[in-house]
């Protein structure tokens, strides 16, 4: 059986530029907390308006709270996975481990880089809003100002967090949890770290060449 992917860096840091990757080349299924979470923001439900402040702010939403979301949209029979902003920290990467996985094999990615050059990077994302392709306004601009070159859509939007003081709370805070996250995987052997400041075809070899 192959190995699910579960990936871990700083806000920024493209994850979910390699993610998009997995799913286009590897038939891998990307599942994102933080996409599920804005989900159901947008869907008004019960459970977006308990965390819409929580995520404004740019604070972690509760571990029991998003290990059942995780649960309800995941059917590991199927799919191969890239689990990406979770595990936020050591709770949950045993909850990963004992809950969801529960002995199917997977691999964790560290995505290492420099977070002072984080701040820029997010305050210029831009998501498609219809497709969420990702954009940068510098560095990876769509073709068409506006306008997404995978879709077409028209929506390009920043996320409400993608503002600098909650940027910068939002790195703190993956600061100060992910050191444990990192030697609970280090410790089973299941870590591989890649320099997410190379080029982004560069990163997805390396990790292609560890599933
Ligand atoms: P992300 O899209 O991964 O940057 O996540 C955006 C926001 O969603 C975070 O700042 C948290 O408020 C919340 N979030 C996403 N994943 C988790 C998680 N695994 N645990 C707790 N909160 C999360």
């Amino acid at each position: 059986m192959k190995s699910h992917l579960i990936f871990i860096g700083a806000p920024g840091s493209g994850k979910g530029t390699q993610a998009g990757k997995f799913v286009a080349d590897k038939g891998f299924k990307h599942i994102s907390t933080g996409d599920l979470l804005r989900n159901e923001i947008a869907k008004k439900s019960a459970l977006g308006l308990e965390v819409k402040k929580v995520m404004d702010e740019g604070k972690l939403v509760s571990d029991e709270l998003v290990i059942r979301l995780l649960q309800a949209n995941i059917d590991l029979q199927s799919s191969q996975y890239i689990f990406d902003g979770y595990p936020r920290n050591i709770a949950q990467a045993q909850a990963l481990d004992s809950e969801v996985l529960k002995g199917s094999p997977s691999i964790s990615v560290y995505f290492e880089i420099n977070t002072d050059k984080l701040v820029e990077r997010l305050t210029n994302r831009r998501t498609c809003g219809n497709c969420g392709a990702i954009y940068n306004l510098i560095s990876k601009k769509p073709k068409i100002e506006g306008t997404c070159d995978q879709c077409g859509g028209t929506n390009l939007v920043q996320r409400t967090d993608d503002k600098e003081d909650v940027i910068k709370n939002r790195l703190k805070v993956f600061q100060d949890t992910v050191s444990p996250v990192l030697k609970y995987y280090q410790d089973l052997g299941r870590l591989v770290r890649v320099d997410a400041e190379q080029f982004p075809d560069v990163i997805f070899n390396l990790i292609s060449s560890k599933v």
